[in-house]
């Protein structure tokens, strides 16, 4: 057994706002500099949507994450390290600047500048590639949220002319939800399997995964082989970039800048044990529906006491052990099972974990799926499909994220009872 230490991120989605409070702190700590501008390490994406870059959950058309091959053994989606690196001169596989965005400022100085005129000017939108004013934008991270409120508008119209009611009906049913999204850390990197050079690494002590920038050569594999899309290539430098899960911050003992700012305390961090042995094992599951459950399996409990002498005898720090006990990540993930990968079959072992929504929550409320009246609530019937979200979580596995959302639901009621209505004594 190869014991690790692992930090890891626990995201509650059902009390994410998608107030991107996460996306700009983070932009402003790491990616505010030329050539890097429409990079963002966290992005929150408005789901169900095409994300950010355009299609990013496409691996067959970029090519991205691990696959099982036929006797068994995992190897990048791109091909083995000899077909990389015959590669290297014509990735085809590279996202371009249009399935990101075309990065803008505004015409700040209009606002000064601008002659005597009867309304107030307005800083139009200045492309930062060619200096040039942009008529109008034509795409950009949540692009969905835009159209939404055009959508709506739209619905509302044809409403109001008395005709396409039903097109208005299937529009109420709609359903949205927010997904904040950073580099998973993974266990098992297909970016580090992807560089040619070998710059990118996993840390040992905390698993972090980071990219030496002496060493980057700009090949940009690694941006066709994260399954996630979280690597940026930057313009200006000629180096690939990523989120480096603050961990200036994190030695000092500090939370994560996103984790910090998050207006909705909806992250949570963690340390988790692992056997590093297990890793391939649990990657090459045949059945990806299984994936999920064999991830579970390479966490080791860091309260049992055999585990707790091996990691002291192959050196893991106490402060890290005590931290791994007392880690919600671990509890959310493993003990009560409301935490899910993010897309478990790509193979590549993420570290950051989603506790599903409930749907609108608010919804749930006004259809008697949860509250005072005694109702055992069906979470079959929340708004957004089951089926959507175990899609995203469990590789379609619907059991384990229904039995999230019971537990998520029943804490919610018992919560409520303690707090609000006062039927259960806090002191019990
Ligand atoms: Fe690498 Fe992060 Fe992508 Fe995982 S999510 S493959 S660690 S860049
Ligand atoms: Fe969601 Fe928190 Fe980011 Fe706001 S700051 S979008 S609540 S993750």
């Amino acid at each position: 057994m190869k014991i690790r230490a692992q930090i890891g991120m626990v995201l509650n989605l059902d009390k994410c706002i998608g107030c991107h409070t996460c996306s700009v702190t983070c932009k402003n700590v790491w990616t505010s500099r030329d050539g890097i501008e429409y990079a963002w390490f966290n992005n929150v994406e408005t789901k169900p949507g095409i994300g950010y870059p355009k299609e990013w959950e496409n691996q067959d058309k970029w090519q991205g994450g691990w696959v099982r091959r036929s006797d068994g053994k995992l190897e990048p989606r791109q091909g083995g390290r000899l077909k990389i690196l015959a590669n290297i001169f014509a990735n085809p596989n590279l996202p371009s600047i249009d399935e990101y965005y075309e990065p803008f400022t505004y015409d700040y100085e209009h606002l000064q500048n601008a002659p005597e005129m009867q309304t107030p000017p307005t800083a139009r939108p200045v492309s930062v590639l060619t200096g040039k004013k942009m008529d109008k934008i034509e795409w950009g991270p949540n692009w969905e949220d835009d159209l939404g409120g055009e959508f709506s508008k739209r619905a509302k119209d044809a409403l109001f002319e008395g005709i396409q009611k039903e097109m208005y009906s299937a529009f109420e049913n709609t359903f949205m939800m927010y997904l904040p999204r950073l580099c998973e850390h993974c266990l098992n990197p297909a970016c580090v399997a992807s560089c040619p050079s070998g710059s990118i690494y996993k840390r040992e002590d905390d698993g972090i995964v980071l990219i030496d920038q002496d060493k980057c050569r700009g090949w940009r594999m690694c941006v066709s082989g994260c399954p996630y899309k979280k690597i940026y290539y930057n313009w200006t430098t000629g180096k690939a970039e990523k989120c480096i899960f603050c961990y200036p911050r994190i030695e000092a003992g500090q939370p994560t800048v996103c984790s910090e700012t998050c207006v909705g305390r909806i992250r949570y961090l963690g340390v988790l044990l692992y056997d590093a042995d297990k890793i391939e094992a649990a990657a090459s599951v045949e059945d990806p529906k299984s994936l999920y459950e064999a991830q579970l399996g390479v966490f080791l409990d860091p309260n049992a006491p055999d585990i707790i002498a091996e990691a002291k005898k192959q050196g893991i720090p106490d402060a890290w052990l005590t931290a791994a006990q007392k880690s919600p990540v671990y509890k959310m993930a493993m003990e009560w099972k409301v935490a899910f990968p993010l897309h478990p079959e790509y193979r590549t072992l993420p570290m950051v974990w989603y506790i599903p929504p409930l749907s609108p929550i608010q919804s749930a409320l006004e259809n008697g799926l949860i509250g005072e009246n005694g109702i055992i609530p069906d979470v079959k019937d929340l708004r957004i499909p089951i089926k959507y979200l175990a899609n995203l979580l469990t590789a379609g596995k619907e059991e384990p994220v229904v039995k999230a959302l019971e537990t998520m639901v029943a804490m919610r009621r018992y919560m409520r009872s303690k707090s609000v209505d006062k039927v259960i004594n806090p002191a019990t």
